[in-house]
């Protein structure tokens, strides 16, 4: 049985008359037993028409009709199944039923004739958009894209303009509830969207192979209606709330469910039933269901690579719209994993960066990589090797290690504290002046040396000029021949290599030149090692 009170009858007479299908009819009546709107419509309907059957035979002793008179509807039902594109107001009229003709209002209201009837409030969505048939639709749809999941959560998207229907309809009811003192709160109005979601989960679960459908999942499964037939109903809403319809950059239209809900709390009942009629008027077809559009939240990977390239980038150079460098550190590492993800797309971030010509050796530097929307996303510990050796068997220039699927929250141990991090490097140096052996031994017991860097010019293009302190830890030399020797340092990370060798013109003080009283200059540079302790390192 529904789960309706003897109360609710003048409502549920008054919503089917207007033109309201039997889910829509227990939304209003505030039902929130879910198994009610389990059962296949019709049926709801069957019952809903046998219940305000009964209140009308019981006042006219007719306790039969609805029963037996099937076989006399059939020549009216070919009239009824046309006759909402023709005529709807006179449809309401007709199924207004006249207290004394409880032999006409049961006619009127047979199932058949409604399930030709698209419901004037939910345009369709909770009749045939939401049924068995559907949930099969939607579950082949997800199949079809292979995901990896054991829980989804569905989101659905519906026209705006429903929320006009479903004000012009309460309006519509809020009259039949004042007459007959009746309080209900709009507020426990049952939602189209909490509807729909009551019964087609459980079914798209069903078809999916008992998957469980949860409030909160990785993977989504958007199911999205339009209904461009009654597209213009909230045109209205824009002249009388001019305010929140405001043109914003990425939506196609100023009638955002948001902006509709709006203006509805703001426009007077009065103002409201001037501009748009109550009930509803009655639409010809229903709801287009849209394609399914599945969503796998991010997966995090995370590793460290070395580079051991100096023509080699760490992202791909595009200048001017012309790539300059063949490849790049991310996209070598990032084309196995994308396959083997099936991931749409990636960020690529690091523990700092190394320029073109500069190599990172020792354990490398950490880097993470957010992979968008992947298919799969369960590797094991063995399968994540094989990724790895695929990337390195894939280049010479690069060799990554310790790759592992991390936490979005551990991506932040990366960046953690990044300014007080230390790195070590190795510069090769040129000098202008001859130099002995002896000349460069004071360098390696200058401790904590600490440098004022102006932005260098190099990169003021995309750096806000400043000067920031930097200290180098420590330094160690080894004599190559009179021009040329090694330098190690110890630095703080952001220390820029480069500068403190050659001076920047005098925007890095002190600099190489200055110690040394010789022009000097940076020939070649390596990364020796990136002190990040994160990602935890795997054994090989
Ligand atoms: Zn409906």
């Amino acid at each position: 049985m529904l789960p309706l009170k003897e109360k609710d009858k003048p409502l549920v007479q008054k919503l089917l008359s207007a033109g309201c299908c039997a889910r829509c009819v227990l939304r209003f009546c505030c039902v929130s037993v879910q198994a009610a709107y389990r059962k296949l419509h019709q049926d709801t309907l069957k019952e809903l028409q046998a219940f305000i059957g009964q209140s009308e035979n019981s006042e006219s002793q007719d306790s039969s009709v609805a029963e037996s008179t099937d076989g006399n509807n059939k020549s009216q039902d070919a009239t009824a199944a046309s006759e909402p594109t023709e005529d709807p107001p006179s449809k309401r009229a007709k199924l207004e039923p006249p207290p004394s003709e409880g032999d006409k209002a049961t006619d009127d209201l047979t199932p058949k004739e409604d399930e030709s009837s698209v419901c004037v409030v939910c345009l369709g969505i909770l009749q045939e958009l939401c049924s068995p048939t559907q949930a099969v639709k939607i579950a082949e749809a997800v199949k079809a894209e292979k995901y990896d999941f054991d829980t989804l959560v569905m989101s659905v998207s519906l026209p705006a303009q429903l929320c006009v229907r479903e004000h012009s309809i309460w309006l519509h009811a809020k009259k039949e509830m004042k007459e007959k003192s009746i309080a209900v709160d709009k507020e426990d109005v049952i939602q189209v969207k909490e509807a729909f979601k009551w019964i087609m989960q459980g079914l798209v679960a069903k078809e999916l192979g008992g998957v469980a459908v949860v409030t909160r999942s990785l993977f989504e499964v958007g199911v999205e209606f339009t209904h461009p037939e009654t597209d213009a109903d909230c045109h209205f809403l824009a002249t009388t709330c001019s305010d929140c319809f405001r043109p914003t950059k990425n939506k196609k239209s100023v009638f955002t469910r948001m902006a509709v809900v709006k203006s509805l709390e703001k426009i007077s009942d009065a103002k409201f039933l001037k501009h748009f009629p109550s009930p509803p008027a009655r639409p010809t077809v229903s709801c287009s269901a849209q394609d399914v559009q599945c969503l796998h939240m991010s997966v995090f990977v995370a590793g460290r690579y070395n580079k051991f390239s100096r023509t080699l980038p760490q992202t791909p150079w595009v200048i001017d719209g012309e790539r300059r460098m063949e490849s790049s550190v991310e996209e070598i590492i990032a084309a196995p994993i994308l396959t083997n993800f099936r991931s749409e797309d990636f960020n690529f971030s690091s523990s700092g960066r190394e320029d073109v010509d500069v190599r990172t050796l020792g354990n490398g530097r950490p880097f993470a990589m957010e992979l968008l929307n992947p298919h799969r996303s369960r590797f094991s510990k063995v399968e994540m090797k094989q990724i790895q050796e695929t990337i390195n068997a894939s280049s010479d220039k690069i060799r990554v290690r310790d790759l592992q699927i991390v936490s979005r929250e551990a991506m932040a141990h990366m960046k953690e504290g990044e300014e007080e991090k230390t790195k070590t490097y190795t510069a090769l140096i040129w000098t202008e002046k001859p130099i002995k052996k002896d000349d460069i031994a004071f360098i390696d017991e200058i401790k904590d040396l600490t440098l004022d860097q102006k932005t260098p010019l190099r990169v003021l293009h995309r750096r806000a000029l400043a000067v920031r302190p930097r200290v180098v830890h420590s330094m160690n030399t080894r004599y190559v021949d009179s021009h040329h020797f090694y330098l190690g340092l110890k630095t703080q990370a952001g220390t820029y290599i480069k500068e403190f060798v050659h001076g920047d013109f005098g925007r890095t003080k002190p600099n190489l030149c200055l110690l040394l009283q010789s022009d000097t200059d940076i020939l070649e540079l390596d990364v020796e090692s990136v002190d990040v302790d994160w990602p935890p390192s795997i054994p090989e």
